[in-house]
């Protein structure tokens, strides 16, 4: 089109736009890593994120991601009590060492020793003075024949001296009390008899269970969490990092607002220890303004959620292909990680995602069939679903009795009180269940492999850096799927269109 310069810019392409061009491959499959970052200082062993909606990440699949080598990114359609809450969930949930256990006192009642086993599910906690002295431990044992919860702590306890470790005790020599003397629990104490950790049998096992797991210095399971602009964002960043987030997603569907790089800056300045990325923008601009405000990753993506309608309500987006190729050429110089959020529907779509520049994918439906996902199945003509939503939906932007919808904010609508006034930009609906994550990310890794082979690429550096795509027509895409046969059985990896 002749007229104004640069008004039609380039041409956008996503993910069936393009294929991966197969090169030399001189390594054998085992030598290939799906190692990569998320932020300046957050690694995942496996480029897998799941989404910030909350039909997809609460603590329960954060947990189930970290263990599986990915990281989860709390929703924040929540109070920031429960938000936190959860942080606090993934960090005590699997670790070489609990640094801060849960506690309780003498003259709690055991019907309170039942409810906090039950809430943190575990089964025992240390019993302390106000000071933090350790008097005993309670644990499932010590209650199960009780029939009287009423009755006090301090009764039924196992009192000190008990089996306890120094701080700073190896994890072999923690090991090795914990088996000679036949418990599961080994309390840490300082020289004055102060508590100061606790090892778990549990921690243990768990680690040899999920050796790919994603853990920060501690030896805790990773965890994101989102934050917005508006209201009390910043103090529910407060609260996160206060719970022990390893990074904060400032997370608006209009990154290149200036709203952005100001949230950044502000808990940048307070909180150095957490790395703060930043979002969703979709062109090389924004994804620059970010880089300056000191993000330390960008979350790219405007539009290509299975369910959003941002592109057909307001007319707005960039297909994501291109979105994140664009972000890359600003923050890659940078050395700012990218996240590519949305849009995939196939394990094939990750690597693309990686050669177009993003060292992550975040993933809303193919993670929110997963048990783990919140919600519950539901059965419908014999066939297994969960729920899905956009967080822009009028589900999750209505507020529902007393909780007010923290969602609005993310599509600036914090100001309508009036359910019948809002402008949705997502839809809501189901997908099929997929059983647990762990197989779902089985399959998706293991695809994720095989282009890396095809490629010829041991690292996701290697193929972001070498990878090249081949522009398809609609009759490539055609050729690509399955064709000129009726599919009979379903494989894991592929349902189908
Ligand atoms: P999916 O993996 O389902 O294709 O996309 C998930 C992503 O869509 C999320 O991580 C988020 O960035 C985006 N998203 C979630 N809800 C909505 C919505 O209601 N509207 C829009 N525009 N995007 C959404």
């Amino acid at each position: 089109v002749d007229g104004v310069p640069g008004k039609f810019a380039t041409l956008g392409l996503t993910y069936d736009d393009v294929l991966l061009v197969p090169g030399p491959a001189d390594m054998t499959p085992e030598e290939i890593s799906t190692r990569s970052r998320v932020s300046r200082n957050v690694s995942v062993n496996i480029p897998l994120l799941s989404a910030a909606m909350d039909k997809v990440t609460e603590a329960r699949m954060a947990i189930a991601m970290a263990r599986q080598g990915g990281v989860g990114v709390l929703h924040r359609n929540l109070s920031i009590q429960e938000q936190a809450a959860q942080v606090d969930r993934v960090k005590r949930s699997e670790s070489g060492m609990v640094t801060d256990p849960i506690t309780i006192r003498p003259d709690a009642s055991l019907q309170e020793a039942d409810e906090l086993c039950g809430r943190f599910r575990i089964s025992g906690v240390p019993v302390t003075d106000a000071a933090g002295k350790l008097l005993g431990i309670v644990t499932n044992r010590d209650m199960a024949f009780e029939t009287d919860r009423s009755r006090q702590v301090r009764e039924v306890m196992t009192p000190m001296p008990l089996v306890t470790g120094k701080v700073g005790i190896s994890g072999q020599d923690a090991m090795e009390l914990l088996r000679r003397h036949k418990i599961e629990k080994l309390p840490l104490v300082d020289g004055a008899g102060m508590l100061k950790g606790l090892i778990t049998v549990k921690d243990f096992v768990k680690a040899e269970k999920y050796p790919r797991a994603a853990k920060d210095a501690d030896g805790r399971l990773i965890v994101g969490a989102a934050v917005g602009v508006a209201g009390d964002s910043y103090e529910r960043a407060q609260a996160l990092v206060e719970a022990g987030v390893d990074f904060i997603v400032v997370d608006i569907a209009q990154g290149h607002s200036k709203l952005v790089p100001d949230m950044i800056a502000k808990i940048k300045a307070n909180h150095a220890g957490v790395d703060v990325v930043g979002g969703n923008v979709a062109t090389r601009d924004a994804a620059q303004a970010l880089v300056d405000a000191g993000a330390d990753g960008i979350k790219v993506g405007v539009g290509p959620g299975s369910i959003c309608t941002t592109r057909v309500v307001a007319g707005v987006g960039v297909p994501q292909i291109t979105a994140i190729h664009e972000a890359s050429l600003a923050a890659g110089p940078a050395g700012v990680p990218v996240i590519g959020d949305g849009g995939l529907q196939y394990s094939g779509d990750i690597a693309k995602a990686l050669v177009a520049g993003a060292d992550t994918v975040m993933l809303g439906s193919l993670l929110a069939g997963c048990e783990e996902s919140p919600g519950e199945l539901r059965f419908i003509n014999g066939k297994q679903f969960k729920s899905y939503r956009g967080m822009g939906s009028l589900g999750a932007m209505q507020t529902r009795g007393e909780s007010r919808s923290y969602s609005k904010d993310r599509y600036f609508q914090q100001a309508v009180n009036d359910d019948e006034k809002l402008i949705p930009e997502g839809i809501e609906g189901q997908v099929p269940y997929r059983g647990p994550l762990s197989s779902v990310v089985h399959q998706l890794v293991g695809g994720l492999h095989q282009s890396m082979f095809y490629l010829g690429g041991r690292t996701v550096e290697d193929i972001k850096r070498d990878g090249r795509f081949v522009r398809i027509t609609a009759a490539g895409l055609k050729e690509s799927h399955p064709h000129d046969i009726q599919m009979t059985t379903e494989a894991p990896n592929y349902a189908g269109r």
